[in-house]
């Protein structure tokens, strides 16, 4: 298999060649939280297999309700045609987000859930006024985020490298400086930094809103940028700003919501409803692929009347809502509830609170981010001028292989170490994954 594997199977962000250096495990089963692979080896899975599980692997309730539905049927077309469970998925969806969302327009990746709501509101300006479809041509995003891999999450994105590569397909974006102290520029203190992206928060929106077609944000936690975290207040200024000027507010909420930060979704924290919600990854407990762009009635307005050829939206994928992936989704919202998940969530950062305090003084590790069940482990090389490791040693990378010798999956994001346990992992296996995490950064640094 491996040779297989080495020959022909195209691993995303690796090349071809540099993965063959590497036996990375071939998984062949899971069982609860852990991976099992082709040589028995078990490892507990820290990063929720790409953030996506939800209540672990081989979930009965899950398998079941696969199952359940595999008996009726495994996908038909959304295009012409509903289906059961996309019905009452999307019923179940609009009852748990933020009221005013009531649209669920289906997908099946995180990316094209984000491209779905750039189009859609793009589309809505041309709609509602023709003329706007040539001047609202420019969307607003955070500096450092990452919202996918298409063109359009790709232009939204803040990812260097992406944009050194693919420049040329992208389109017109403002980045709006991230408000994360710690990544502060020379010259400024931690205050006043913050007060400088607050500031120019505004000022890029005054300046730029008649041509602004949407601002899109993960709110709280740029998870995929390295955990970075807006100050309290920041998602509601950015609402406000939004309100203010008329542009739609895209919540990326693929890698938040679904509880990952200690509420269903994340915009809840700050009171914030959307113009557009996008889910994906745990929406089907990491089962299947689906995803939704969420939308209000204002903005489905625009797409009503009679049918012309532009009020309609163009897009659509071959299995958009599938019927096998809405059955997963269906059966994970319902074990939020049986298993009080949430509580779990609140239970289980408590525990990490406590356990990463002891890496506070840590010579190695300039800063922790933490909310939820959403961790980032900065290590440097010094911490009192915040400077990074040479990258050529690639720090992060030997932790996470110290870490999976010993049993444990995790993935750094540079020199940042992510944990991400599931938000149904119980509170034992959360300290088990500190311990093996927090001795692996000790075990890479000697
Ligand atoms: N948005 C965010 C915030 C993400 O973290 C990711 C995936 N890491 C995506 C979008 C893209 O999701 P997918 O990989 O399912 O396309």
């Amino acid at each position: 298999l491996r040779n297989i594997d080495n020959e022909h199977v195209w691993h995303p962000f690796t090349q071809m060649q540099g993965h063959r250096d590497e036996e990375v495990p071939i998984i062949e089963s899971g069982d609860g939280f852990f991976l099992i692979d082709t040589d028995g080896r078990s490892y507990l899975d820290g990063v929720s297999s790409l953030w996506c599980n939800v209540h672990g692997h081989r979930v009965p309730e899950l398998d079941q309700a696969i199952r359940a539905q595999l008996d009726q049927i495994a996908h038909s077309t959304l295009l012409g045609l509903a289906s059961v469970p996309s019905i009452e998925l999307a019923e179940e969806l609009v009852k748990r987000t933020p009221a005013d969302l009531t649209k669920v327009f289906y997908s099946d990746s995180g990316s094209t859930a984000v491209e779905i709501a750039l189009k859609m509101a793009f589309q809505y300006h041309a709609n509602k006024s023709p003329a706007d479809s040539q001047t609202r041509d420019l969307f607003a995003c955070m500096q450092h985020a990452y919202h996918g891999d298409t063109i359009g999450s790709v232009s939204v994105g803040g990812i260097s490298i992406f944009h050194q590569i693919f420049g040329k397909l992208l389109f017109e974006s403002v980045q709006i400086p991230c408000p994360v102290a710690y990544h502060r520029p020379e010259g400024y203190t931690e205050e006043s930094y913050l007060e400088f992206c607050f500031a120019e928060l505004e000022r890029l929106l005054a300046e730029n809103h008649e041509r602004l077609a949407a601002f899109v944000i993960e709110p709280l936690v740029q998870g995929a940028a390295g955990m970075l975290m807006h100050p309290a207040g920041y998602l509601k200024r950015v609402r406000e700003l939004t309100r203010q000027y008329g542009i739609p507010l895209i919540a990326d909420e693929v890698a938040v919501g679904l509880g990952r930060t200690g509420t269903m979704f994340a915009c809840e924290q700050e009171g914030v409803t959307p113009d557009f919600l996008c889910l994906a990854k745990g929406i089907t407990g990491g089962y299947l692929p689906l995803a939704v762009t969420m939308a209000t009635d204002e903005i489905a307005a625009a797409f009503e009347g009679a049918h012309t050829d532009y009020n309609a939206f163009y897009h659509g994928h071959t299995y958009t809502g599938n019927s096998l992936a809405c059955a997963a989704a269906l059966a994970t919202l319902k074990l939020f509830d049986e298993n009080r998940t949430l509580d779990n969530v609140r239970e289980t950062s408590a525990v990490l609170t406590q356990r990463l305090a002891e890496l506070k003084e840590h010579p190695y590790v300039g800063e922790i981010r933490h909310k939820g069940v959403m961790v980032g482990i900065e290590l440097v090389a010094d911490r009192e001028t915040r400077t990074a490791f040479p990258a050529e040693l690639r720090l992060g990378h030997q932790v996470t292989l110290a870490a999976r010798k010993n049993g444990v999956i995790v993935r750094p994001l540079g020199d940042v170490v992510i944990l991400m346990p599931a938000p149904g992992m119980p509170a034992e296996l959360v300290e088990q994954l500190c311990d093996t995490v927090f001795a692996a950064i000790d075990e890479a640094i000697q």
